[in-house]
């Protein structure tokens, strides 16, 4: 069912079309949970965006329907910024050639210059971080050898969740030129074409489409861990909007973890999915552990802690009052976080009544 054209060459890929191809395919999977469409995405693996927003969107909707989780691994520094300029010296580009990204983009006539690339890797994926975390570990061993240097030490039974799962999604940051399309692939005409696209960007007439080439990954490339059922539901990261609700809860009060959970459940329920079957409870996204939402908590707990919205609201109440009632004697100075230790200041309040 999967064609390498369609794979190969975004463009063509028409949402109609797309769109069949999703319901043939969602057709053939036997599903236990409807918000876990497994390998709907595997007849069509190239997709083209025109926006970044749309390019997220779609993303975190390929990791809830496939209960995986990825994380940057790599993104070049112009990626995303559609202010992008390109000039005389950027490279004009009628298909990709290189390696990792050779399989996005096939000849279509339109040139276009490569803003930038990113790629995210499973988040069960290999250990990029292995050395620093032996020289953290060598550091502990050189300073406890030390007279009266005591580290406290914990026992870790698992020191890493990463697999080396090799699975990746690759993204490419475009600009196409419509306007110079050449209708056939001769060196010529390439040459020709390239040299007006060069000249247009030096005169600063020219209009480009931005867009987005990603590539997501077939389910069977992920390796060395589940891809459903419990463990891959065990697996699964806390959605970004049910961590967002966790602590906007936490910043009106909720404290207690079972209170907690039954308003998660409520969200889920009601704001996520309204008038729809829930997920099924043993997803981790949807329903986080006691562990996952103390966590949470405990970092809505941490970024309460001098926040400057929290100042600002209590010299708002402080010029009220002195408003209100004259007399009264008010002297306030606000905690400042100023890299120079000289400017340095804590939060002092006096209040002094009649
Ligand atoms: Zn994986």
């Amino acid at each position: 069912m999967h064609s390498a054209t369609s794979a190969e060459i975004p463009e063509l890929v028409t949402p109609a079309i797309q769109h069949m191809q999703d319901i043939e395919s969602s057709n053939q999977c036997e599903k236990k949970d409807k918000h876990c469409k497994g390998g709907d995405r595997e007849s069509c693996q190239s997709e083209i965006f025109h926006s970044l927003d749309m390019l997220q969107r779609a993303i975190c909707e390929f990791e809830e329907n496939t209960q995986s989780n990825f994380i940057i691994h790599q993104k070049s520094k112009e990626f995303g910024k559609e202010d992008f300029k390109p000039n005389a010296r950027s490279r004009i580009q009628w298909k990709s050639n290189d390696i990792q990204y050779g399989k996005l983009i096939k000849f279509s006539g339109i040139p276009y210059v490569v803003v930038g690339r990113k790629t995210l890797q499973c988040h069960l994926g290999r250990d990029f971080s292995i050395v620093k975390k032996k020289n953290y570990g060598d550091q502990r061993q050189i300073t406890q050898g030390e007279d009266h240097t005591f580290t406290k030490r914990r026992r870790i039974i698992q020191h890493t969740k990463k697999m080396g799962c090799p699975a990746e999604i690759n993204v490419l940051h475009i600009i196409r030129y419509p306007d110079f399309m050449i209708q056939s692939d001769t060196q010529k005409r390439r040459r020709n074409a390239s040299k007006k696209v060069k000249e247009a960007f030096q005169s600063d007439t020219i209009q480009g489409n931005h867009a987005y080439v990603i590539r997501f990954p077939h389910l069977s490339e992920h390796k060395f861990h589940a891809t459903s059922g419990e463990l891959a539901n065990l697996q699964e990261k806390v959605d970004r909007r049910v961590q967002e609700k966790v602590i906007s809860l936490h910043r009106n009060g909720v404290r207690k973890i079972n209170e907690m959970m039954r308003h998660i459940n409520a969200f889920v329920t009601q704001e996520l999915f309204p008038g729809d079957d829930p997920p099924v409870a043993l997803r981790r996204r949807f329903y986080p552990t006691r562990k996952d939402l103390a966590n949470l908590m405990f970092k809505a707990k941490q970024e309460g802690r001098n926040s400057s919205l929290d100042q600002e609201n209590v010299l708002n109440q402080l010029k009220e009052w002195k408003e209100q009632i004259p007399q009264l004697n008010i002297f306030c100075r606000p905690n400042t976080t100023s890299e120079e230790m000289t400017n340095k200041q804590s939060f002092i309040l006096c209040y002094q009544a009649e």
